[in-house]
């Protein structure tokens, strides 16, 4: 008799049941499409996907709704912008081995998966060859090899794509690889599913977090303080009760968040989900992106005055990633 296939969890039903046509997207929003510059061609080259209750966060009736502009494919997406490239960050140059890119001292970050719940049409990551490049896909071992034989190596990023989309089993195979690893002694979490997919941190991720030999760091990703609700202040509870510190890092988007009153906002609604504003970064400049980019006077502008107006510990560092630097800049 076949073993069965274990059942999958409820964040993977949910995953699957996410929204894929733009136009049942612009529906359910009761938004005519006349309203926006819909592109098939921008949904062919990057397709939109978006999870049920992150659409049930958007205000409905508003084209201009900050969570619907990240992940509407628009005809802005298609039009030449000099200076805008397919890899914006050097990701190719700083390969060290199939998933594993080393670009900043003691740190080496896996391209876990290329799967997201989301896509972000800002991503900088939307031309990246996933397929050939991922860690799970090369087999761990190859990784694991790579890192062991390191010994600069402390902390191990797991990126993607979003390493969360793994089930959790294969986190658990990956993890007990690298606990065999001495000079390891830190590992970050860079995810956006805590966020869009907040049902993602159930029984079995914590679980796998408690097992964990290191401290866990996990950055989470939101540009807006409409994306949290109740759901996701419950999963990000559950992470801290896990143990696990929690940051956020969020892109300066052009009508998204590019208002002090939207940056405060989104600093304070993290804070009170318990996470701490880490990064603002400047838009990496990858080619479909270019509407959504806030020039650096004005970022600088938008900065200092969220400095003036909130606490220390609530003001991101405003950086930018430039390919080759040794971390990233601040502006
Ligand atoms: S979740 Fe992260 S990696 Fe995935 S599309 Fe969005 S920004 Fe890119």
């Amino acid at each position: 008799m076949q073993p069965q296939a274990a059942a999958p969890a409820r964040w993977q039903r949910l995953w699957r049941e996410a929204v894929r046509d733009p136009r049942e997207l612009l529906g359910m929003l009761e938004l005519p499409e006349a309203a926006v510059a819909l592109s098939d061609d921008a949904a062919a080259e990057f397709p939109l996907r978006v999870p049920r209750g992150f659409v049930a966060r958007m205000r409905k009736g508003d084209p201009h709704d900050p969570l619907l502009r990240q992940v509407l494919p628009l005809d802005e997406e298609l039009r030449p912008m000099p200076g805008f490239a397919l890899d914006a960050v050097g990701d190719a140059a700083a390969k060290a081995g199939t998933g594993v890119i080393r670009k900043y001292r003691g740190r080496a970050l896996l391209i876990a998966t290329g799967s997201c719940a989301v896509h972000c049409r800002y991503c900088f990551r939307r031309h990246f060859p996933y397929g050939q490049e991922t860690a799970a896909a090369a087999g761990w071992r190859q990784t694991v090899d790579l890192i062991r034989r390191d010994a600069s190596i402390d902390e191990v990023i797991l990126s993607g794509g979003d390493p969360w989309s793994l089930a959790t089993d294969k986190l658990a195979e990956l993890t007990r690889a690298l606990a065999e690893i001495p000079h390891l002694k830190r590992l970050r979490v860079h995810t956006r599913l805590p966020v869009v997919l907040p049902e993602r941190v159930d029984e079995a991720l914590v679980g796998w977090i408690a097992a964990l030999p290191w401290p866990l760091t996990v950055v989470i990703h939101a540009n807006h303080a409409n994306e949290f609700d109740a759901a996701v202040d419950a999963a990000l509870a559950r992470l801290r009760d896990a143990g696990a510190a929690l940051l956020n890092q969020a892109v300066l988007l052009r009508g998204v968040n590019d208002d002090v009153e939207a940056l405060a906002a989104l600093s304070e609604r993290a804070f009170a989900a318990g996470v701490l504003p880490y990064y603002l970064h400047q838009l990496d400049r990858v080619q479909g992106a270019g509407h959504f980019e806030v020039d650096d006077v004005r970022a600088r502008a938008l900065h200092a005055a969220l400095a003036a107006r909130l606490s220390g510990y609530l003001v991101p560092r405003l950086v930018r990633e430039v390919a080759g630097d040794p971390g990233k800049r601040p502006l």
